[in-house]
């Protein structure tokens, strides 16, 4: 049980077992996520409410927490909860196949979508920065981003390195929530990679959930593990404490020959992205006396760091853009040629979209590790490579997670699938509820960075076939198709990833209970939100989504423009 100091900050942990504190599954589901994404083990600065990707939190406040989770209690299977940028705002009378919660967090009329405006409401208390999945409780730790970024390296891997990253030096930046996966998805590769961070905690924190393997002590230490590392084709990650603004023109400086680079740092929001020069200590004085002051400083910043980027692509690297906004803050700061190099999306990662693929995930209720082990093993056997060879490299990542990633929080797993794979996977899992192979009920959602669920020009929707970049309809017909298809809970928000202004996308997640009802549900929502995945890419004109929906039966109307 949770120790509680009525109304302020204190340490939160989902109940755990198969006993309900709600009055059924699917509200004892959203009530435990939202508990999850705030437990120490998984929030960045859990006394904030903040769960990961500089501010994005899970609940407005502390008095908005215990009303959510007063409501949620309480709550009965006709009822709907509507969360208003993390505050409960209503309950309303609606039906069983409707979500237990509606979420709407961060949205701004276009006009009025900056961060200075979003600040202003912000500080009345009228808003909060929900990014992904912290204010849509489906947060499940760095692992879920893992598996993505893993596929990112892999992809690096294949297009330059002939399918491995040994023998190669990556550098890029940032150890936070999301950044932390970087080491791990490198060394899962089989390459060397020096992240810089300036905040020395956060690299202890990597070291101890065996994310990162080892601390260097200065930079010139860092370059000789690393090209120790390298020349033996041996992994290794190396955290170095200090400035990407400094360390990576330091780099161009001494010429060191480097393969891959990147950065994830929280550039989408120049608040939470240190400038060179300025200590670590005083960050939190200097943004707080001066935000503007700060947020100049901090674009210059990038500037200098996106010209060393660039710098190192021009002496051959390959550089990509790991969906921070870090080119365009660059810009800002005075940089024109900040989008000399490509975002990841376009890259790597939009054939697996127009395949109805993306981070599909799932979280163990009961608490038990041996539940996930379970479904991992039911997922070696839903998907053998016999069937398909490329089941192969999602057989080795069940493997790898299963045997490297470190819980945080209530036991979960990561898991890209397809249109189709989706709905394989959740049905057997309600069955294992429904048997008993499960311990208690799971939840099953996703990333918002999805297929079908995002409109985002900078990142999941940057440079689209057809330019249609900035449409954000489809984000939202997702979020109305996912509600209408049996949803337990589904969000609509503004500016994660990548900032305000610059996003909009919607989640959803579904609770396998082991009954009829939720087999029917979890049917057509993970049918028809991989589907809205690639109806998005056919419209947008991409043979290969079309050959998906001809080969998997997706009805699309109308050929594209
Ligand atoms: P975070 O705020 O938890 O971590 C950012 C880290 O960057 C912090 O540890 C901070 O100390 C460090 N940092 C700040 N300025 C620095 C500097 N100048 N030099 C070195 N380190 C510095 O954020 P996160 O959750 O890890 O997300 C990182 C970024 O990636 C965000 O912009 C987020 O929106 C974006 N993101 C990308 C993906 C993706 O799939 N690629 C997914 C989610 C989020």
């Amino acid at each position: 049980t949770t120790p509680r100091t009525e109304g302020g900050p204190r340490p939160v942990r989902a109940p755990r077992g198969s006993r309900l504190t709600a009055r059924s599954w699917q509200t004892e589901a959203p009530l435990r996520m939202l508990m999850n994404n705030l437990d120490p083990e998984n929030a960045e600065r859990p006394d904030d409410l903040v769960v990961y990707g500089g501010t994005g939190r899970a609940a407005r406040s502390w008095e908005a927490y215990d009303a959510i989770v007063a409501c949620l209690t309480d709550l009965a299977d006709d009822e709907t909860l509507l969360v208003q940028s993390g505050k409960p705002v209503g309950v309303m009378r609606t039906h069983p196949w409707a979500p237990r919660v509606l979420i709407a967090n961060s949205n701004l009329v276009g006009d009025w979508a900056s961060w200075e405006e979003f600040r202003r409401l912000e500080d009345l208390g009228l808003t909060m920065y929900g990014q992904m999945t912290a204010g849509s409780w489906i947060y499940i730790g760095t692992q879920g981003i893992l598996q993505g970024t893993h596929l990112t390296f892999a992809a690096v891997a294949d297009k330059r390195f002939g399918g491995t990253l040994a023998g190669t030096l990556t550098v890029t930046a940032g150890l936070g929530g999301m950044g932390g996966a970087q080491p791990l998805a490198v060394t899962m590769n089989d390459g060397v990679v020096i992240c810089v961070e300036v905040d020395d905690a956060r690299i202890a924190r990597r070291i101890e959930h065996r994310y990162l393997d080892v601390r260097a002590d200065d930079l010139d230490h860092a370059l000789a593990l690393a090209t120790t590392a390298r020349d033996e084709r041996r992994p290794l990650s190396i955290g170095l404490h200090g400035n990407a603004a400094e360390v990576l023109p330091e780099l161009v400086r001494r010429g060191v020959p480097v393969d891959v680079v990147t950065d994830q740092t929280s550039a989408h929001d120049p608040l939470a992205y240190l400038p060179a020069g300025v200590p670590f200590a005083a960050w939190e004085e200097r943004r707080t006396a001066d935000p503007a002051g700060f947020v100049a400083q901090a674009r210059s910043s990038m500037a200098e760091h996106v010209r060393a980027m660039v710098a190192l692509q021009d002496a051959g690297a390959e550089v990509f853009d790991y969906g921070n906004s870090i080119r365009d803050e660059a810009r800002k700061g005075g940089f024109e040629e900040a989008f000399a190099f490509p975002g990841f999306v376009p890259a790597y990662i939009r054939p697996l979209f127009c395949e109805g693929m993306g981070p599909f995930r799932w979280a163990a209720l009961s608490g038990d590790p041996a539940d996930i082990a379970a479904t991992d093993r039911a997922i070696l056997e839903l998907f053998p490579p016999d069937e398909k060879p490329e089941y192969e490299r999602l057989h080795r990542w069940i493997e790898m997670a299963g045997e490297r990633v470190h819980f945080q929080g209530l036991p979960a797993r990561i898991c890209w699938l397809g249109y189709g794979e989706r709905a394989r996977a959740g049905r057997r899992f309600n069955e294992m509820v429904a048997s008993g192979e499960l311990s208690a009920p799971v939840v099953i959602g996703r990333d918002h960075l999805d297929c079908g669920s995002v409109a985002s020009p900078y990142r999941e929707t940057e440079a689209m076939l057809d330019g249609s970049d900035a449409i954000a309809d489809w984000a939202l017909l997702n979020a109305l198709v996912n509600t209408a298809s049996g949803a337990t809970w589904v969000s609509i928000h503004h500016g994660g990833g990548v900032g305000i202004g610059r996003s909009i996308h919607a989640g959803q997640v579904v609770v396998a209970d082991g009954t009829e009802l939720a087999a029917e549900k979890i049917e057509r929502v993970l049918t028809n939100d991989p589907g809205m995945g690639v109806v998005r890419h056919v419209d947008a004109g991409y043979s290969r989504a079309a050959d998906v929906a001809a080969e998997r039966g997706v009805r699309v109307p109308m050929e594209p423009v």
